[in-house]
């Protein structure tokens, strides 16, 4: 797909039919706005009690923010210094941020093994 081909269809969102089948970036920076629902301020939504496997961000991290991104849950935020925490509270333990972070950074520890609660 040409860049103008792609600029063209980053700016259609109309309806199902004009959409294209697959749709190219070359990085997350090019994504228009995207809604994320966050969880539930509940017991219901609270989803950190059942986890297995907790991730853990790791003093490498280069403050990139694709685990921000990639979370499904919303619950990456950014701090104050550019680096990103991790709500236990409501982190469900899938694993999606270690497996996308880039520089191998988030690691994923049994809650067992875990230092607090
Ligand atoms: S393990 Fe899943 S829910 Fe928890 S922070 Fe990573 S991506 Fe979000
Ligand atoms: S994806 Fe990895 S390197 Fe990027 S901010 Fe998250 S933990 Fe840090």
């Amino acid at each position: 797909m040409s860049k103008s081909e792609t600029e063209k269809w980053k700016k259609i969102n109309k309806s199902r039919e004009e959409r294209p089948e697959i749709q190219e970036y070359k990085n997350w920076k090019e994504l228009p706005p995207i809604p994320i629902s966050l969880p539930i301020k509940a017991s219901i939504g609270i989803t950190g009690d059942w986890r297995t496997f907790r991730p853990v961000i790791l003093e490498g991290c280069n403050k990139c923010g694709i685990c921000w991104l990639y979370c499904p849950e919303g619950i990456i935020s950014k701090k104050e210094d550019g680096s990103f925490e991790i709500d236990y509270i409501y982190c469900k333990g899938c694993g999606i941020c270690a497996r996308e972070c880039p520089t191998n950074n988030i690691k994923m520890i049994r809650e067992s093994e875990a230092e607090d609660d």
